[in-house]
């Protein structure tokens, strides 16, 4: 696309409002400033969350002359769908684009009594884990409030079909591609237009935000009122070895998190816990020894209403890991619950479709993101 093009539009996207990701407040707002009434906000709030509509010409309620104007001013999507891979197990994955050709992976997860979208905070992301492939991309930039939840109302309508109700209910999990406690206005503003009766009623107990481990916010994040489950992403026990898997821990260390976990552990209710993540990478941290370790710094630091969550890691070609064997997952496992820590397997799911966070922005958009940002550059 000429530069031009992709300048004139990136320019419209940015001057029309993303109604999706505007609370019922900001709804309020702007439909008053547009002289009217308060009760069209309510009829767009429920047209976009609880009938998923992704068109307002198709909000039917709305008289079509102000659909028309609306249409001017706003709109109800800007993500678009660029592939859709469906596993053999039900996992279907989903690379999405923003309108400046952001990439966005969202995964849908079915299992027997709930389904689990996993979404994106980021695209790309700043932190530079070892052992993922997002990491590889750097940031790419924040998503928006509507950007988030707009994510949900695609998997959802696309599994279900528009408007239809959800047979399990859902569950969402911010692990996706990006660090959600950098991007977390925007994150805790898409949570609160989740949770509403009205929309997609998504409540905070059925979240959990996952953080590679951003002290001063974990910090903020204990004190929302209504706030969703937390997990830690952890992978290893030392900082000699965390440093080197996830550089985020030069910056603030085992000493620092475990502190901020143990001061979020305070504020958790009556039989809450929260989750400590541990991918496994066959040979580097899943030893016996490293299990033991594990389980001396929850102990070290008091941590008792915690879980460690294990995943194996999803391989990729260009990442240098691999998985830790089955034998060696459980015995990972059956050491940490021997030393008193309640310790889960969680299952490999969709392998067959590109598992690896990251995999499929890194394989189809990588390319094309680079001469965008090198038709930008000279366009400048
Ligand atoms: S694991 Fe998460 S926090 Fe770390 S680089 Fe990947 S997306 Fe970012």
């Amino acid at each position: 696309m000429p530069v031009r093009n992709t300048c004139d539009k990136m320019k419209r996207v940015a001057e029309i409002r993303h109604l999706t990701g505007q609370t019922r407040d900001e709804l309020v707002e702007f439909v008053t400033g547009l002289g009217l009434p308060r009760y069209r906000a309510d009829q767009i709030f429920r047209g976009l969350h609880e009938r998923r509509i992704r068109d307002l010409d198709k909000i039917t309620d709305l008289p079509k002359d102000l659909r028309s104007q609306l249409d001017q001013l706003a709109t109800a999507s800007t993500l678009s769908v660029e592939s859709r891979y469906l596993s053999s197990d039900g996992t279907r994955r989903y690379l999405m684009k923003t309108p400046d050709g952001r990439p966005v992976e969202t995964v849908f997860i079915p299992t027997e009594n709930r389904d689990t979208i996993c979404f994106s905070s980021q695209s790309g992301c700043p932190l530079k884990c070892d052992f993922c492939l997002t990491a590889k991309l750097g940031l790419l930039r924040n998503l928006t409030a509507g950007e988030i939840v707009e994510q949900i109302i695609v998997v959802l309508n696309d599994v279900y079909g528009e408007g239809a109700e959800t047979p399990h209910g859902t569950n969402l999990v911010a692990m996706g591609a990006g660090e959600p406690f950098l991007n977390f206005d925007n994150l805790i503003k898409a949570l609160e237009i989740m949770s509403d009766e009205h929309g997609l009623f998504i409540v905070p107990g059925r979240v959990t935000v996952s953080t590679a481990g951003i002290v001063p916010k974990i910090r903020e994040f204990a004190t929302l009122e209504r706030r969703p489950n937390l997990a830690i992403s952890l992978s290893a026990a030392s900082d000699e070895l965390r440093d080197r898997l996830m550089p985020i821990n030069k910056r603030w260390g085992l000493d620092d998190l475990m502190s901020a976990a143990k001061d979020f552990e305070k504020t958790l209710k009556r039989g809450e816990r929260f989750t400590f993540e541990y991918v496994l990478l066959g040979g580097v941290n899943d030893s016996v020894e490293q299990a033991g370790q594990l389980a001396d710094l929850l102990m070290k630091h008091d941590l008792r209403r915690v879980k460690i969550n294990l995943i194996p890691h999803n391989p990729a070609e260009q990442l240098d890991y691999h998985p830790s064997s089955p034998e060696q997952v459980m015995l990972f496992k059956e050491t940490l619950e021997s030393l008193g820590v309640s310790a889960y397997v969680r299952t490999p799911r969709g392998r067959d479709i590109y598992a690896a966070c990251g995999q499929l922005a890194a394989k189809e958009i990588r390319g094309s993101i680079m001469s965008d940002a090198n038709e930008l550059k000279l366009a400048l």
